[in-house]
């Protein structure tokens, strides 16, 4: 069957660390989906936690991307582009003007908990202790929430143009919108940036599933109609690593094996006996569990 064609998708890695094999598999399933189905590549760097941003980790970025021949056709050329006219920085006022639009709902309250407290009272599961408080906005250091309370469930769309209903995970009740910092959070921003590139097919890993809810999420409450309409694909992870690889090379990060002589067809071989593990791996649970 055909796939449905697409207008654009979207690279979005963290300059938090060296992108590793399991960014390159995402990178190079994107490329090839997009391929595919005739959409565009957007580079989008998500910089707005800015401690944990580092100026090499943005170069690895673009290092890594090259290296692999992963194309793309929108954001950033280099390093220095993008800190001049593509940061997360630069689009701040949309997402003030989206954290607007959430407090005129009425479902956005304070929350002066500390991290070590949900941790440990609430096992990380927030149960919305602080919408009853009544704390004011304004007042300093404290986190933004949204009331999960009455979320419906959320259809997500899948490749095939069917929908997938499902209800915010636990993880995801009563999400922060609005960081201690005062900048916004990932949830939102990510959203935003997506309706502002024009983004109508996202792939990312199936771990950022509970993300993609809570996205969907905000976007019913700002209607933004256009973001219910996303396919979304949520691709398996490369959990272990490649044994034998991290033995030999100590280190999974594509930086790494860049500078240990391998070249970029040696990595996607070692992407490929990974998703060909999974694969096995899932044929016997298959024939086991039929
Ligand atoms: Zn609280």
């Amino acid at each position: 069957m055909p796939l449905t064609t697409f207008h654009k998708t979207r690279l979005a890695p963290t300059p938090s660390g060296f992108l590793h094999i399991g960014n390159a598999y995402s990178f190079a399933l994107t490329a090839a989906l997009a391929q595919q189905t005739g959409a565009s590549i957007v580079l989008r760097i998500d910089d707005m936690d800015r401690e944990r941003v580092h100026p090499e980790y943005v170069d690895d970025i673009f290092d890594t991307v090259n290296f692999l021949d992963i194309p793309w056709h929108e954001g950033p050329k280099d390093a220095a582009d993008f800190e001049t006219h593509f940061s997360q920085r630069h689009r701040l006022p949309l997402y003030e003007k989206a954290l607007e639009r959430l407090v005129a709902t009425g479902l956005v309250y304070a929350c002066d908990c500390s991290r070590k407290q949900i941790s440990e009272q609430y096992g990380g599961v927030y149960p919305g202790t602080c919408r009853r408080k009544g704390i004011p906005l304004d007042t300093p250091d404290v986190s933004w929430r949204i009331d999960t309370e009455n979320a419906a469930s959320i259809g997500v769309k899948q490749l095939d143009g069917s929908f997938v209903y499902t209800v915010l995970p636990p993880e995801m009740q009563h999400f922060v919108v609005r960081k201690k910092d005062g900048f916004p959070a990932y949830q939102l921003t990510s959203l935003v940036d997506d309706l502002y590139f024009g983004i109508d097919l996202i792939v990312r890993g199936e771990d950022l599933f509970p993300s993609t809810l809570a996205q969907l999420f905000l976007a019913a409450l700002l209607r933004e109609d256009k973001f219910l309409g996303v396919t979304f694909y949520h691709h398996g992870l490369l959990k272990d690593g490649d044994r034998k690889l991290s033995k030999s090379a100590g280190d999974g990060s594509i930086r790494h094996l860049r500078k240990s002589g391998y070249n970029s067809k040696e990595v996607y071989g070692m992407i490929g006996r990974q998703v060909d593990g999974i694969l096995t791996h899932w044929r016997d649970f298959e024939q086991i569990n039929p």
